[in-house]
Order: structure tokens, then sequence, then C-alpha cells
């Protein structure tokens, strides 16, 4: 009896897993796109650091990469 009942109560953890994993991994990728599009046009997203920050706070652009004053002040 044993042996029938631990197949069932593995399947059973194993769909519990997946079910929980799955929802996690999409969250946090569009966590990830929703910081990026926060920047507005008068804003940049530090390279560093990667804060949105106000454009007159660049200090300093290495070929697009944009460098806040708390990094490169
Ligand atoms: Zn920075």
């Amino acid at each position: 009896m044993t042996i029938e009942q631990s197949p069932m109560i593995d399947d059973a953890e194993i769909d519990a897993a997946d079910s929980f994993e799955l929802p996690g991994a999409e969250m946090s990728g569009e966590e990830l796109a929703v910081e990026i599009l926060q920047a507005q046009a008068d804003e940049f997203t530090c390279a560093s650091c990667f804060l949105v920050r106000h454009r007159s706070q660049i200090v300093e652009d290495d070929g697009g990469l944009l460098y806040c004053v708390d990094c490169r002040g």
C-alpha cells in the first residue's frame, strides 16, 4: 500500500510547485519592463544604479549609457 500511495503524493507536490513558480516568473518580467517604461522624456535611467532620474542629473554619456551625478559625480 505504501508503494501505491507514495507516487500519488509526489505528483501532487510537483503540480503545486509548478503552479507557484510560473506566475512568479512572469511577474518579475513584467515588473522589469514597467520600471524601464517609467522614464519620461525629461528623465533617464542611470546605467550604473538603474534609478530613474531627471536629465539635469546626467553627468556622463558613455556611448548612449547615461550615468547620474551620484555614480559619476
Ligand atoms: Zn547612478
